[in-house]
């Protein structure tokens, strides 16, 4: 069903499902103790957990997986309990882009071409409709 599991990648939606779950459950004293008393939900931010949510453990969620989603739907689609897989993969991936630098392997010119207008306008060229 999940065409980057039938592939033979490593992520499997249900597996990444569960590997939340174990983190919640490695992390779950550490959240209660951190949040107010009267407060429902996580710890507020900067509270620091000691297992990463995204990483290589046990209780967590492995990198590759988050960036084998090809966003298609069909595990949100078939899923019998109604768990919507793909946007907590968009959310880890964007927070991996965001404050993990994700990318970094890449360079910035590889993935962006930068064009200078004003520059190709001096030039007498003209900038052309993607
Ligand atoms: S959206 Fe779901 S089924 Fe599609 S690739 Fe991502 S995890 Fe697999």
């Amino acid at each position: 069903m999940c065409p980057a599991t039938d592939t033979g990648k490593v992520l499997n939606p249900m597996e990444l499902i569960a590997e939340g779950k174990r983190n919640l459950f490695a992390n779950g004293m550490e959240i209660l103790r951190a949040r107010s008393f009267d407060s429902l939900g996580a710890a507020s931010n900067g509270t620091p957990m000691s297992v990463s949510l995204i990483g290589d453990g046990e209780s967590s969620v492995k990198t590759d997986s988050i960036w084998e989603c090809t966003t298609c739907g069909a595990c949100t689609e078939k899923c019998p309990v109604f768990i919507e897989q793909f946007p907590k993969i968009l959310k880890m991936r964007r927070h991996l882009v965001m404050f993990e630098d994700g990318l970094k392997d890449e360079k910035a010119d590889d993935r962006v071409q930068v064009y200078d207008v004003s520059e190709l306008l001096a030039k007498g060229l003209q900038p052309t409709k993607p």
